[in-house]
């Protein structure tokens, strides 16, 4: 028995997610959440939910939201999927279009779901050298890449890549399907989904977890050409014919029908943000340039790792980065200003 136990996938190296403390009271700017309530159309919809709702299963094709999110951005519903997060939709993503013989290319310093899907699919990959100043950059994809996947904004960095450079990339390698996760692009970036209609290689994924205050609810998407969707479609049914369930469906339909408030708080967050790395700067901390709802920055002369368990000691939650590329840097969540007034108050104390 006991070997039976030792050989159950003990080569995995799962993801490990943030930090969710039971105490309420920390505030909370480990985990790239949204410090505002969603619309309060969101909550109207779950307050509709009916007992029939619950009782049969729930559309398949996840219509009304799928309708709704092609109307945001002017596509059509064939060119929309949806799953539980867009963790879900970019491990259909890497199962249905990265192949197992040629490597797939993400950048060296991204997203640690990414190695995790692979080494889950046991798809080969090479991860490519960062820019000197931590932008990313595909100089090192080789002769015959099995495809590209990366964040823009880039995660935990926050640095964007312009469309130009995106579509550069999806012209210059249209054999393969290219990723672009745009977890953070609500804070700032332009979205490439307008490169989807032009570009058949290209697969746009989106999230409600962070501009839509839906992280708890488990919404994401992904954009692109009918046949790209029609894949990941095949994929999903192999696991579960039913994307999303009933209160899912209609709570996340409600937020693409409340443009104003969502508008709202990314202006917010943005400003908050803004007003925040300027704050740092003059507390002597070097801050990339952000455009998600996130900052990277280090301190010039105090550890980060002593910065976060000082801070958490004050109940305030930061995430620490520390691995042999990228080392001494806090990812610092956007809260509310009060958040951030609090925890720059905490620093001036601290340093
Ligand atoms: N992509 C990136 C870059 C992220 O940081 C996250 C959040 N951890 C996700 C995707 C997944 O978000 P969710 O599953 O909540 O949609």
């Amino acid at each position: 028995m006991n070997s039976l136990w030792s050989n159950l996938v003990q080569n995995l190296d799962p993801y490990v997610a943030g930090e969710q403390p039971k105490d309420k009271t920390y505030i909370k700017l480990n985990t790239n959440e949204n410090p505002y309530p969603p619309s309060p159309k969101v909550m109207q919809a779950i307050q509709s939910v009916t007992a029939s709702d619950l009782r049969l299963y729930p559309d398949p094709d996840a219509s009304s939201l799928r309708t709704a999110i092609a109307e945001y951005y002017a596509v059509s519903p064939t060119n929309i999927f949806v799953g539980n997060g867009s963790d879900e939709v970019l491990g259909f993503a890497f199962v249905a279009f990265f192949k197992k013989e040629n490597p797939l290319y993400f950048p060296e310093i991204t997203y640690s779901f990414y190695p995790s899907y692979c080494r889950l699919y046991e798809i080969r990959y090479r991860q490519c050298a960062m820019a000197n100043d931590w932008s990313i950059q595909f100089d090192d994809i080789g002769d015959s890449p099995g495809g590209i996947v990366f964040p823009n904004p880039n995660a935990p960095t926050g640095m964007l890549l312009s469309l130009q450079q995106i579509e550069s990339l999806v012209k210059r390698y249209q054999d393969i399907v290219i990723v672009v996760d745009e977890a953070y692009i609500d804070f700032g970036g332009d979205t490439a989904i307008e490169l989807t209609q032009t570009y058949s290689n290209l697969l746009v994924v989106q999230t409600c977890s962070k501009s839509r205050s839906l992280a708890g609810l488990r919404v994401g998407y992904a954009v692109g050409h009918p046949n790209l969707i029609a894949a990941l479609e095949r994929v999903k049914n192999s696991f579960n014919a039913y994307p999303l369930d009933a209160i899912a469906i209609r709570a996340a339909t409600a937020s693409f029908e409340d443009q104003v408030y969502f508008e709202q708080c990314c202006n917010q967050i943005i400003e908050t943000r803004d007003w925040f790395t300027a704050q740092l700067n003059a507390l002597s901390f070097q801050v990339l340039e952000s455009k998600s709802n996130f900052v990277f920055a280090r301190h010039t002369q105090v550890e980060a790792k002593h910065l976060s368990k000082s801070l958490k000691e004050k109940a305030i939650l930061v995430r620490h980065f520390s691995s042999p590329k990228i080392d001494n840097y806090l990812r610092i969540s956007i809260g509310t200003r009060e958040d951030m007034e609090g925890l720059i108050d905490s620093l001036g104390s601290i340093l």
